[in-house]
């Protein structure tokens, strides 16, 4: 089963399914209401508390990961095996996230490792044994529902792979690991943009050289896209976005020139920066249909 991803109102609670409109919506200014008590919702504030507070279900949502739901049944003293390919996950996913839980008949999965314990999922099977949850319970065969988040990205599309392992890397409490990919992942999808946009109008030869030794990112970003924007009568990044999109570039050539980011990084610090490179991403993919290009 395949489970939509929502986010309670932050208002009346009532969960409000995750479409992926919302980000357009979002930069267009147009309203996100609750289907519940009407009330508007801040979709950038939304992500942003999702991000802050690790439910990264939101987040990975947005990077196009699917979520299935597998049920599976733990009868005492048997291993039980759960085979991903079989339960509608392609066998190359990567999974980014899993939850067990349990319904009534007192057991718990406990997954079985090899003499070499992965630290994440390698392959698509996974070896569960039953432990009761408590120890004066008396056990009996239980049911499990299984959440699994799972993705899979060719290897040519260099900026989910990428934005996906700063948001990996942030969920396990790297937080300066999770800079260079974000970085990369927003860097090289605004240079692509650029130069199938310039390239239209100018040469090849011209645009790349254009790109690579006079407009370089910190110019793309802060001049050259909201030029071509304006001119088009598009939506401008908002500030806010663009700031932490510079935050990040800025962190990004501390750690490639000195190693380290000149101040420790914080968990909020990398949460904010990490939701403006998705909602940078979901920009320049936008203004990329706008223009024709993507
Ligand atoms: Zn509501």
């Amino acid at each position: 089963m395949n489970i939509a991803p929502w986010v309670p109102c932050t208002n009346c609670s009532a969960p409000i399914m995750v479409e992926s409109v919302y980000i357009e919506k979002y930069f267009k200014a147009e309203p996100i209401s609750c289907p519940n008590c009407k009330s508007e919702i801040d979709w950038w504030v939304t992500i942003q508390q999702s991000i802050r507070e690790k439910k990264l279900n939101l987040a990975f949502s947005i990077l196009e990961a699917k979520t299935n739901l597998i049920n599976l049944q733990l009868v005492p003293e048997q291993r039980t095996r759960v085979k991903l390919s079989e339960n509608g996950i392609p066998p190359d996913a990567r999974v980014l996230y899993m939850n067990y839980t349990p319904q009534e008949g007192g057991l718990f999965p406990i997954e079985i490792h090899g003499n070499v314990p992965h630290r994440r999922i390698i392959g698509d099977e996974i070896w569960v044994y039953p432990i009761p949850i408590s120890n004066n319970n008396s056990v009996s065969t239980t049911k499990v529902s299984v959440m699994i988040t799972w993705v899979k990205h060719s290897l040519n599309e260099i900026s989910l792979l990428n934005i996906t392992d700063a948001f990996e890397a942030y969920s396990i409490n790297q937080y300066q690991d999770s800079i260079i990919p974000a970085n990369v992942a927003v860097e090289s999808a605004l240079s692509k943009l650029l130069s199938k946009y310039i390239s239209d109008i100018v040469s090849k030869k011209g645009t790349d050289n254009f790109l690579k030794n006079t407009a370089t990112y910190s110019s793309q970003l802060n001049i050259v896209l909201p030029l071509i924007v304006a001119t088009k009568g598009l939506t401008l990044l908002p500030d806010n976005i663009r700031g932490l999109l510079n935050r990040l570039r800025d962190l990004r050539n501390q750690i490639a020139h000195e190693g380290n980011t000149k101040n420790e990084l914080t968990k909020t610090d990398t949460a904010d920066i990490l939701c403006a490179a998705l909602f940078g991403l979901k920009y320049i993919a936008l203004i990329g249909a706008e223009l024709g290009v993507s």
